[in-house]
């Protein structure tokens, strides 16, 4: 700026840097080189994406080496959970404990894109391993074969862990077990799925976010006080038609796996925090 004829002190250039700064449009230039290359190379766009949150304090190299920390308890390997994992892995998230009891069958093939043809009649998680060990050695896939159905289980799982996906639907009454858990170990949980047309999916961050017991308690409240409303409940009994077809399955696994990434690394704020997001599928997407 002097050369150009402009008279600044250091001290301006210092206060404009942090106002910059302060602002969110500063990256500390070079900070890709304190990874190694093979990470550079494999993490380009996931790096440029960490740009967008990163700052002079905190490089996109921090935020990466966040996620290769991050251990993941993954409920569920099937038409939410296999997206879910292929996002992580992808991420290159450290660790992922997958759980999950059921066996590949050929329905299955319309949207797990982990599975494959011969997988059909073999446990999902060592099916989903195997895919994992193909795709990307960075990250150790637990193979865990088992019904979650307690919470002293879902505790005894998750404990450690950075964030709790839970991706399945079943038994009745498991987003109660997997949030009472979640809240003893004080882990954030981020889960989803399809109910009739429409897409949800929302998290709760233990001490920070209401609760799912709290969203339950407040939607009956709500209902009594506003019956001319539809009444959520009916659609959560509606049954359960399987309308995720590959695309479905995807965008809500993106989705899922974005929030989760908000709890891992903390770049900015979970949208879905006690809050429920739905897209409705068969109503021009509206959100
Ligand atoms: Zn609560």
């Amino acid at each position: 700026m002097r050369e150009r004829g402009f008279a600044v002190t250091e001290e301006e250039v210092a206060d404009a840097v942090d106002a910059l700064d302060e602002a969110g449009v500063l990256l500390r230039a070079g900070s890709d080189a304190e990874l190694p290359a093979p990470t550079r190379r494999r993490h380009e766009s996931n790096l440029r994406f960490y740009d967008l949150f990163a700052d002079l304090g905190r490089t996109s190299a921090d935020i990466h080496r966040a996620v290769e920390a991050a251990d993941v308890l993954l409920l569920g390997a099937g038409g939410l959970g296999s997206g879910v994992l292929q996002a992580l892995l992808g991420l290159g998230v450290g660790r992922v404990r997958l759980v999950d009891f059921d066996t590949v069958e050929e329905k299955n093939l319309a949207r797990q894109f982990t599975y494959g043809q011969d997988d059909i009649g073999r446990p999902k998680v060592h099916a989903a391993r195997d895919w994992a060990t193909r795709y990307s050695p960075a990250t150790t896939v637990d193979q865990i074969c088992a019904r979650v159905s307690d919470v002293e289980s879902i505790r005894r799982l998750g404990r450690g862990a950075s964030v709790v996906v839970c991706a399945i639907d079943s038994p009745d009454g498991i987003q109660l077990l997997v949030n009472e858990a979640c809240f003893d170990l004080g882990v954030p949980y981020v889960t989803g799925g399809l109910q009739y047309s429409s897409l949800f999916y929302w998290s709760v961050g233990p001490g920070v976010s209401a609760c799912r017991l709290c969203l339950e308690l407040h939607r009956d409240d709500e209902a009594r006080a506003t019956p001319e409303r539809a009444n959520p409940t009916v659609l959560l009994t509606a049954g359960r038609v399987n309308r995720a077809t590959g695309p479905i399955a995807q965008l809500l696994a993106g989705h899922v796996a974005l929030e989760a990434l908000r709890y891992v690394t903390r770049t900015d704020p979970p949208v879905a925090a006690a809050t429920y997001h739905a897209i409705h599928l068969a109503d021009d997407m509206r959100t």
